[in-house]
């Protein structure tokens, strides 16, 4: 009897969008590596398999966070 278990397989290259600070954009690989696009998604640079490992890239974009503003209170609270 055959028994057709489906390991799992990484068929993709996950490409983890980092969180963009500035109009650059890092993204973590998932061999490993990460790569940086001043503009774009990998997509948009031309970038359909993965330059590390070969796979086809699977971008994961990051989830939209809510930005924290740090506001820099001059407050110099007075410490008696
Ligand atoms: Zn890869």
């Amino acid at each position: 009897m055959k028994t057709a278990k489906a390991k799992f397989i990484v068929s993709t290259c996950i490409w983890t969008q980092e969180d963009g600070w500035d109009m650059e954009s890092v993204y973590n690989t998932a061999c490993g590596q990460a790569s940086q696009f001043e503009d774009g998604t990998p997509e948009d640079n031309r970038f359909v398999y993965c330059p590390y490992c070969g796979h086809p890239i699977e971008v994961v974009m990051a989830p939209k966070k809510i930005w924290e503003e740090e506001e820099d209170e001059n407050v110099t609270n007075a410490h008696a």
